[in-house]
């Protein structure tokens, strides 16, 4: 069976639809189709590079998982689990950063990124080397498809470029894995027309409270164009959140009233919001009912699950650097 992938930083007690339509919802579509494997892991790891909290971390990856849950994805089909607990991550993580060159890793745009807003001072060497522990998130699974934004494709290459050196030094070991990105998700953005992100603080949150939503969506810039002359869907930013909710005719319908005219943006901006909260509400509804014990079990079992994939592969490899003999 194909493996597909996917993990979410916990960084905040609250996801973002970029973060759902991108990673989230590509999971549960693999988990229904019935024929593939499906993982989503907690990336608590990822979040030490940047969070130095420890109460902050755990209470947002139960807010993590809950929201997993809430959104649909399902623990009886897919493996749910927390990656610090199985030292085989750690593990991997080293031995690929052992043949991943510094230069390399200078070019990665996160890194990059992170050095331009916090400069070298205030850039953890965990910021710089996360693309490695995302490496061995991926590999230890012998994972075919890793379900991102756009914004990660450049990791999930390295994933796949490590993989290569890797086996052409030590022999074949690892399968290469290719990201999965839809391509009209690939980049989805905030109410700012930038990429929707917490940073930029131009997001829609999966929990957002509804009069927050209200006010984020009216405060969408918009063209200034009357009602009744013709306009570009493409280049409005309320249509390009609308039609992440839109099915086939609803979304035709949109775009005709664009280009033929007579819809009004606040027409359109009342639709957007009622879109949302008819979408986040019953997600928000599902995760006040899910409780802390029941986190911590689901995630017992997925490690339970998980860890004997990692063990036996980390040990395959453990054989093929020379250091179980
Ligand atoms: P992160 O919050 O960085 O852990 O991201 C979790 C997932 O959401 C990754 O697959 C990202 O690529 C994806 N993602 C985050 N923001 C966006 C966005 N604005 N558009 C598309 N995908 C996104």
């Amino acid at each position: 069976m194909k493996r597909v992938l996917t993990g979410i930083k916990p960084t905040s007690d609250n996801l973002h639809i970029g973060n759902y339509f991108a990673s989230i919802k590509q999971i549960i579509d693999f988990q229904e189709i019935g024929e593939y494997e499906t993982f989503m892991f907690l990336a608590n790891m990822h979040s030490l590079t940047a969070i130095h909290d420890g109460n902050f971390i755990k209470e947002n990856s139960l807010s993590a998982i809950k929201t997993y849950l809430a959104c649909g994805i399902n623990p009886d089909k897919t493996y749910i689990y927390n990656p610090a607990l199985i030292s085989a991550h750690a593990e991997l993580n080293w031995v690929l950063s052992c043949i991943t060159n510094v230069g390399f890793m200078k070019r990665m745009h996160a890194y990059k990124d992170a050095l331009a807003k916090d400069k070298e001072e205030k850039t953890t060497v965990g910021t710089f080397c996360y693309p490695i522990l995302m490496a061995s998130d991926i590999l230890l699974y012998d994972v075919d498809y890793v379900p991102v934004g756009k914004d990660q494709k450049q990791h999930v290459e390295y994933a796949r470029d490590i993989a290569g050196k890797f086996n052409n030094l030590f022999g074949d070991t690892f399968k290469l894995p290719q990201a999965k990105i839809v391509e009209n998700l690939a980049t989805i953005t905030g109410i700012d027309g930038r990429k929707m992100s917490k940073s930029y603080n131009n997001y829609i949150g999966l929990f957002d409270e509804n009069n927050l939503l209200l006010k984020k969506v009216k405060s969408i810039p918009t063209m200034s164009l009357g009602v009744n002359e013709p306009k570009n869907p493409d280049e409005c930013n309320v249509y390009n959140i609308l039609k992440l909710f839109l099915n086939f005719e609803e979304d035709k319908k949109i775009r005709d009233g664009y280009i033929q005219g007579g819809l009004s943006f606040k027409e359109i901006k009342e639709f957007l919001y009622e879109k949302i909260i008819n979408f986040t509400n019953p997600i928000k509804e599902k995760k006040e009912n899910i409780s802390d014990e029941e986190v911590q079990k689901i995630l017992k079992n997925g490690n339970s699950k998980v860890e004997n994939i990692a063990n036996d592969k980390i040990k395959d490899i453990y054989k093929k650097v020379g250091f179980v003999f």
